[in-house]
């Protein structure tokens, strides 16, 4: 990558650039093994626009946490890229240098993790952690980068900043410790921010005001999301698009509305279906979808959903391309749900 995308970020994003590209990842395929022998990403496409938000959604092991690692270049050391392309505000990831993506994330990309305490130094105070990370991603002087620690934790609701910077992250809660991650995300004004089940181990009531103060902060700056989760009541809170993994490959994506009113993947309409509804019958068991995920690398041929679906024919054993089936609606099945049966 050339150095000049070290000024991928910019301040001043004027209205025109509002939709522009942010990231494009383009028929990505990783494998695991020396001889790649299990090929856990298969063909992946999907792309963001600034401020749009995407779910990138499926059960644990469908491929999604290892589609955002390859987007922040930080694949685990046995996984390696057997084809594709990464783009992030046009410039390629795939083959640069360690040096280089280590000035992009944290600068062109963030992240913010399932687990604040895992991320957060537990023996360091949190507005030193902020500051250092400020002192790494810009040129602000000392003063400068303490104004900018407590407007960051302010942006995202902690209250009383100014006192609580001297504080460990244990003396926070769970959901202003989640709070913080997202403060430290936003350091270095990221185009992209990839936020892997950040909500998940938060109760409901603290989940939604987390994912409010993400999408508050992220319209107003015009940053595009790539939101990974399991949750499909998540995913109706905080996505404008989804896009469904199964087995290491796309197999469904669509506008959120669309994806939950017309489901057209078996396995889409299955998550819907098990996810709790106001009118749910009290004890009444929430439908299962049968069977378990294949793990990486290990789906079977064809598609990769065909021993759990209940529409699987003789021809489910080949994989299904990719198609639309509707304005932008791309499924990958030989029997979409496509004739009025929904939720
Ligand atoms: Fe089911 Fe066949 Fe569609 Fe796969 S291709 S989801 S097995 S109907």
């Amino acid at each position: 990558m050339p150095e000049q995308a070290e000024g991928v970020v910019a301040d001043g994003r004027s209205a025109g650039e509002a939709r522009e590209e942010v990231l494009r990842v383009e028929g990505l395929s990783v494998a695991f093994g020396r001889a790649s022998e299990r090929v856990a990403l298969h063909d992946v496409s999907l792309s963001l626009r600034a401020g749009e938000v995407v779910a990138l959604v499926g059960e644990s092991g469908c491929g999604k946490s290892l589609t955002a690692l390859s987007v922040m270049g930080l694949l685990p050391p046995e996984a390696h890229v057997l084809a594709g392309s990464i783009t992030v505000c046009g410039k390629e990831i795939i083959g640069t240098p360690e040096r280089l993506l280590r000035r992009y994330r944290g600068s062109a990309m963030g992240m913010i993790f399932q687990d604040a305490m895992v991320a957060l130094n537990p023996l360091q105070a949190v507005g030193r952690q902020i500051d250092e990370a400020l002192r790494i991603h810009t040129n602000l002087g000392r003063g400068q980068r303490r104004d900018k620690v407590i407007a960051l934790l302010d942006a995202v609701g902690v209250p009383d900043p100014t006192n609580r910077l001297r504080q460990l992250p244990h003396q926070f809660s769970g959901g202003l410790r989640q709070r913080i991650m997202i403060a430290m995300a936003l350091i270095g004004e990221p185009r992209l921010i990839i936020a892997d089940e950040p909500t998940t181990a938060l109760d409901v009531t603290i989940q939604a005001q987390i994912l409010e103060v993400l999408k508050d902060v992220t319209q107003a700056r015009g940053t595009a999301v790539l939101f990974i989760t399991h949750d499909m009541g998540v995913v109706a809170e905080v996505a404008d698009r989804v896009v469904v993994m199964y087995g290491g490959h796309v197999i469904e994506s669509a506008d959120v509305v669309e994806t939950f009113s017309t489901p057209a993947h078996p396995y889409t309409d299955a998550l819907l279906h098990s996810v709790p509804r106001t009118d749910s019958v009290r004890g009444v068991d929430l439908p299962a979808i049968p069977g378990s995920v294949p793990a990486p690398g290990a789906a079977p041929a064809g598609c990769p959903f065909h021993p759990r679906c209940s529409d699987a024919t003789q021809e489910c054993l080949t994989m299904p391309p990719l198609e639309q089936v509707l304005p932008d609606h791309d499924v990958a099945c030989w029997h979409p749900h496509t004739s009025g049966r929904s939720r």
